[in-house]
């Protein structure tokens, strides 16, 4: 089950804040705390998804193409990457430590 405390619910609510690169009605980016590449962004929808698998099962066809065009635009337009690499960790047993479904774009 979605749990509201975690720390991406919080950066939605602004209770926490981030170093925001890109937001539209239902995504928000934002830098890594701790990254892991030169570049290193978050993307996250706004609607409460834990992982890939709840986010792919549950969200509508048009969330998930606005999802990952935006995820997209983010890399190649707001980033301007040309070579990056984009990552989800699924569950925890595959690294995932922040249960707010998120995509890692690393450049
Ligand atoms: P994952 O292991 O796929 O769940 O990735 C979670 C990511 O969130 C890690 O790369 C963390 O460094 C990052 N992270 C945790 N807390 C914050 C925060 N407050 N602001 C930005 N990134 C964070």
């Amino acid at each position: 089950m979605y749990n509201d405390e975690n720390v991406f619910a919080k950066i939605l609510s602004g209770a926490i804040p981030c170093k925001k690169i890109y937001e539209n009605d239902t995504v928000l980016s934002f830098y890594d705390i701790n990254p892991k590449s030169k570049i290193h962004a978050l993307v996250i929808p706004k609607g409460k998804y834990i992982d890939f698998h709840n986010f792919m099962n549950n969200a509508s066809s048009d969330e998930i193409s606005e999802f990952f065009t935006t995820v997209n635009h983010i890399a190649t337009n707001v980033l301007k990457l040309k070579d990056f690499r984009i990552q989800t960790n699924n569950g925890s047993k595959a690294g995932q430590e922040v249960f707010h479904f998120h995509i890692h774009i690393l450049g």
